[in-house]
């Protein structure tokens, strides 16, 4: 728990966000500003900074936290439509919350990020 990491204070219920899932290792709620009508940020419940900081012993929180945006993503009735995954990391990344997290964003047809 980082006392100055959002993410962390929303993981442990000292920020308000609004939770859609909770579990021992993953926390999901809604992004405070969606860019689409879905837009869930799936995080682990430890504080990891980047994908740069994942170790070995992660794979299966890494694992499950896909296993949780894909149910979110059923639960939103999206997966038929289809929706994204994005981890931004670090700067050129668009990375802004150093706390890892997956966006699941889905609801409307989006561009193809390559252009
Ligand atoms: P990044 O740019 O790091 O990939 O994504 C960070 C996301 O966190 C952004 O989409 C931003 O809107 C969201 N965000 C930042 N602060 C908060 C907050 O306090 N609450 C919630 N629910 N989302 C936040
Ligand atoms: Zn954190």
């Amino acid at each position: 728990m980082r006392e100055t990491c959002i993410f962390c204070r929303i993981v442990s219920n000292e920020a308000r966000a609004a939770i859609v899932y909770r579990d021992e290792q993953v926390t999901a709620f809604r992004d405070i500003h969606p860019v689409a009508p879905t837009h869930i940020l799936v995080v682990p419940n430890r504080h990891i900074e980047s994908v740069n900081a994942l170790e070995a012993e992660d794979e299966r929180l890494m694992g499950h936290l896909f296993i949780v945006a894909g149910k979110l993503a059923r639960e939103e009735g999206i997966d038929r439509g289809g929706y994204r995954l994005i981890v931004n990391t670090g700067a050129d990344g668009g990375q802004t919350v150093f706390h890892l997290h997956v966006h699941l964003i889905g609801g409307q047809r989006m561009m193809h990020p390559m252009g």
